[in-house]
């Protein structure tokens, strides 16, 4: 018979908190509606209505009185009792829980559950819904206010509707306004239950919740300022539970499309532990191992959208200093990036529907000391900048035809001018001052013979098509490339290797080289990756350009080069207003103004220099 439950959304921790907004139920339309069922055994039963923002609610106290007249109703967990198993539902919560022979399983309604003193209301056809999802009855509408409910062969519900149970309950038709039998032995099975529970404060409220006399609370009609008094919450807390409302319904939407969608995730972190949980409404099918180098893990999920909307609401500085969602064809990737080095990552499934991820880092001290020695060690006494291209590598070409191997040769000169007057003790050495053809690997290598203490490779972005909206500056430090963006910056960077005479000379640059690569950068990441924020902020400042900020991708000029270095694409050939500054003089200026800015602002600040 588990082969009913094939089509449930299975076992999910129903930890949303047990609120709703009040001031949502504000709209309630007073006047009641009823809903036949016509039962398996023949019976017809009614449930009255209230509608809540055009849709139909019923209690579930109701709904186990009249639709399932073998059962009972525990109200302060909002649980129906039939013969082997617990339907449960949660305010705020779009989810039904059944709970059988120590199984969960679980089905979303369309909308949340509503909740006001101590009675619970559903929205009943989704609830219905859920009911035939969950495998136990299935459902015919008749019409409008009429359905038919038929028994499927669940252990669940077995002699629920037979036709020896008629007689021991009246017709809801017949009752009179005075508590049935059934009504009091089901009030006794609540108060002795209740003795069992804490909270028999709400023993009161209770009664009145006793399925078949359903009106619409008065109180539903309050403002929201009444309602927000009557509140034990903070307004703080009010927002967050509104915030959960909100994500409620965004899972409901998906859940309804059919795609998985990873709609929640939580974060809790504590002594160089990191556990983030990923929830979805649906079973969750696969994941991957997850990867990670240095700061950054990357985890897959084959088949899934992404549901959370404020990733930037995950974002806490420390440990976690980005966390971005990109989805490729098919794939939805998680990047998060720590400000620590990962130690190690490990990813389980809890539930079916969520997936936790545990990540152990290094605590790092967060801004880099460095010791006399390594001060020394890194002090700017040689700066090597790298034009990108030349000869006959034109690199990109403008919308207007200009060439990248031009303009980064003239923001080059004017950056070893400037530097000359700014920080005249400190050597700068040009990998080319001409328009020649430089071997990647040889950038790399001229920086290290000269025993250059930064490098800084200039070059001009572009798109495939032109004109283009792309625009901005951005830099880029040596990391294996994860974002496809980053991937097309460095293909393109790259490129320059099928110019050159001896390809040989590079090893391929698959992914397991290039993380040997970065390790061998490792010493110096952190400076890279310092530089690279100053000369975004830099140059973006001086240029008014837009600031794409600081990228990884694996670029081979990069490899070779030991020292502290980054490359800086200044901005795009492909957009009109990046190319009139790229091609000015008093736009390369600017540019040039910014780079000598971040270099003198990253001696001052890292390696302590007194100039
Ligand atoms: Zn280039």
């Amino acid at each position: 018979m588990l082969s009913l439950f094939r089509t449930l959304y299975i076992v999910l921790n129903l930890c949303f908190s047990s609120v709703i907004s009040y001031s949502s139920l504000v709209q309630c339309d007073e006047s009641t509606f009823q809903f036949k069922f016509s039962l398996p055994n023949g019976r017809l039963t009614k449930v009255p209505t209230f509608l809540y923002k055009s849709t139909h609610f019923c209690t579930l106290a109701d709904i186990s009185h009249s639709v399932f007249p073998g059962s009972t109703y525990n109200p302060i967990k909002s649980m129906i009792k039939l013969r082997n198993g617990d339907l449960t539902c949660k305010s705020g919560n779009t989810f039904v829980e059944l709970k059988s022979h120590g199984q969960s399983y679980i089905a979303a309604m369309q909308f949340p559950a509503l909740y006001k003193q101590e009675i619970l209301a559903v929205p009943i056809q989704s609830f219905l819904k859920a009911l035939s999802n969950l495998g136990i009855i299935s459902t015919t509408k008749i019409d409008e206010n009429t359905y038919s409910l038929s028994s499927v062969e669940n252990p669940v519900l077995a002699g629920t509707f037979a036709a020896e149970t008629v007689n021991e309950y009246q017709d809801i038709t017949d009752q009179d306004e005075s508590l049935s039998a059934i009504d009091q032995k089901q009030h006794e099975s609540f108060n002795n239950e209740l003795y069992k529970d804490p909270s028999t404060e709400h023993v009161n409220n209770i009664i009145h919740s006793i399925p078949g006399h359903y009106v619409i609370p008065e109180n539903l009609h309050h403002s929201e300022d009444e309602l927000m008094n009557t509140s034990h919450q903070n307004n703080e807390e009010k927002k967050e539970e509104l915030k959960s409302i909100e994500q409620l319904s965004i899972e409901a939407e998906i859940s309804g499309k059919g795609q998985i969608a990873i709609t929640n995730a939580t974060i809790s972190a504590k002594d160089s532990h990191i556990h983030i949980l990923f929830n979805s409404v649906m079973s969750i099918s696969s994941y991957q191992k997850p990867e990670f180098s240095g700061r950054e893990i990357i985890v897959r999920f084959p088949n899934t959208i992404n549901g959370i909307r404020d990733l930037s609401s995950l974002i806490d500085g420390d440990p976690i200093v980005s966390f971005k969602t990109e989805q490729i064809k098919t794939y939805l990737l998680y990047k998060i990036r720590l400000k620590h080095e990962i130690k190690s990552v490990s990813i389980k499934k809890i539930l079916s529907n969520q997936i936790s991820l545990s990540i152990e880092y290094t605590p790092t001290t967060p801004i880099p000391k460095p010791s006399i020695t390594e001060k020394k060690k890194w002090e700017l006494d040689v700066i090597v900048v790298d034009p990108g291209h030349g000869g006959e590598d034109a690199g990109a070409l403008s919308i207007n035809g200009y060439k990248e191997k031009d303009i980064a040769l003239a923001i080059a000169k004017k950056v070893r001018d400037q530097l000359k007057e700014s920080l005249p003790s400190t050597r700068v050495i040009m990998t080319r001052t001409d328009d020649t053809f430089i071997e990647l690997y040889r950038r790399g290598h001229i920086a290290n013979q000269y025993k250059g203490k930064l490098f800084i490779s200039i070059h001009c972005n572009s798109m495939p098509t032109k004109p283009h909206q792309a625009n901005g500056c951005e830099s880029y430090i040596l990391r294996s490339g994860r974002n496809s963006e980053a991937v097309r910056v460095a293909e393109k960077e790259n490129g320059s290797i099928k110019l050159e005479k001896e390809q040989s000379s590079y090893e391929d640059l698959n992914e397991e080289k290039l993380i040997v690569a970065t390790m061998a950068q490792a010493a110096f990441v952190r400076f890279s990756e310092r530089f690279a924020a100053l000369l975004q902020k830099n140059v973006a400042k001086n240029t008014k350009m837009y600031n794409r900020g600081v990228n990884q991708a694996g670029f081979l000029v990069l490899v070779g080069a030991s020292m502290p270095n980054v490359l800086f694409e200044t901005g795009f050939l492909s957009n009109s207003t990046d190319e009139k500054i790229l091609i000015s003089d008093a736009g390369q200026n600017n540019i040039a103004a910014g780079i000598v800015k971040a270099i003198i602002t990253y001696s001052e600040d890292i390696i302590g220099n007194s100039h």
